[in-house]
């Protein structure tokens, strides 16, 4: 067996955010408050405002940024599963959430909150 074959303790390590196996030690990027590492690409992309809540909304949520298809996602549709999972007029709506599970669906299907801002932005003005 060389070198190279496959070592048992080498984990894999993946990005977070992009769910990419980050197969050079050298572009791990470890973030400060400690839910995982991220690729260098990631760094590049996102502004650490952005890295913050994707990471954030991964590890309470799961998933990636853009697991599923761009083009399937559909503002109204991920609204009203989100709100009709949470409806319950006896209970307090807990809109922060609501927000939150908004932005990870978008982040599942690779829109940053940026671009979910926009997309917003232009259904409010249609
Ligand atoms: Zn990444």
């Amino acid at each position: 067996m060389g070198l190279n074959s496959s070592n048992p303790l080498q984990k894999e390590i993946r990005c977070v955010i992009c769910n990419i196996d980050i197969k050079n030690i050298n572009e791990i990027f470890q973030l400060s408050h400690n839910l995982g590492v991220i690729c260098q690409n990631c760094v590049k992309i996102f502004s650490s405002e952005d890295i913050e809540i994707m990471t954030y909304l991964f590890f309470i949520y799961g998933g990636y940024f853009g697991k599923f298809d761009q083009r399937t996602f559909s503002l109204p549709e991920a609204i009203k599963s989100l709100t009709r999972k949470d409806f319950n007029p006896k209970k307090q709506i807990l809109i922060e959430n609501l927000n939150e599970r908004l932005v990870h669906k978008a982040l599942l299907h690779g829109i940053s909150p940026i671009d979910l801002v926009k997309t917003l932005e232009s259904f409010l003005n249609r």
